[in-house]
């Protein structure tokens, strides 16, 4: 079975000692796609980086919600200057988290999110979104740029929430938490979204699914959550697998 990991941060310092190997181990283990979502300016340049250092890896560029009070004209001037090389296929990861009380106020966090949505929009890229306990909000963002579609990340939502979102176009993203055993509410998403708007994501480091769960996460854990979805959608495993490369390719554009 082959491997694209939709959400990845390698550039994470928890990487640092072994990224290089790391990274040779994927590709040995059939991870033949990996986008790395920048979180602030510093980790979409390093994402660029990555993509122009491995073949396999391509960025998103963007500034998460939790970085959202350090972005300037200049900042966007600058994620627009990136987004120029070829393999940055997505601005991201943007979007509202109100779920962390230090995180910049709401009104920061949802300019922040327009001035990334307006880029988007610009340069006719997907959006990576990000969205923790703001669903309202979030999709009314997603509301305002109609032509912007795109994959909500880690998704959290009811199955409602999610239906809106299927209706404007975009993407699920499923992590690790499908194979947690108090997993619930994502599970009856995952039985209802359609098979071409499903995508499978490690957000590594985080997320790692069961039985790693608690450890680093890397992108080859991914089969763990494939079997989950495999299992919950009854389909083989390797039919969600070929349908969510499908699916990230056409997203993505690759
Ligand atoms: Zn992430």
């Amino acid at each position: 079975m082959y491997i694209f990991d939709s959400h990845a941060h390698y550039d994470d310092c928890s990487f640092d000692e072994d990224r290089e190997k790391l990274i040779e181990e994927l590709k040995n283990n059939n991870v033949i796609g990996v986008l790395n979502c920048g979180s602030s300016l510093e980790g979409a340049v390093s994402s660029v980086d990555l993509s122009e250092t491995y073949d396999f890896f391509y960025a998103a560029v963007g500034i998460h919600p939790e970085h959202a009070d350090e972005v300037n004209d200049n900042t966007i001037y600058k994620i627009r200057e990136l987004a120029k090389s070829p393999k940055v296929k997505a601005i991201g990861e943007i979007g509202l988290d109100y779920y962390w009380d230090q995180n910049p106020p709401k009104e920061v966090q949802k300019e922040t999110f327009i001035k990334q949505m307006k880029l988007a929009k610009e340069l006719n890229l997907p959006v990576v979104i990000h969205d923790r306990d703001a669903h309202k909000d979030t999709l009314d963002i997603m509301k305002m740029f109609p032509e912007v579609i795109g994959v909500v990340h880690c998704f959290s939502g009811s199955v409602e929430f999610a239906r809106e979102c299927l209706s404007l176009g975009y993407y699920i993203g499923f992590t690790g938490v499908v194979t947690f055993k108090n997993a619930k509410k994502i599970l009856d998403v995952a039985k209802v979204v359609p098979d071409d708007k499903i995508l499978v994501e490690t957000d590594c480091p985080y997320m790692a699914p069961t039985p790693f769960r608690g450890e680093r996460n890397r992108s080859d854990y991914i089969k763990h959550i494939i079997e989950k979805m495999a299992e919950i959608r009854n389909m083989s495993e390797e039919e969600i697998g070929n349908q969510v490369i499908s699916n990230v390719r056409k997203l993505l554009k690759i």
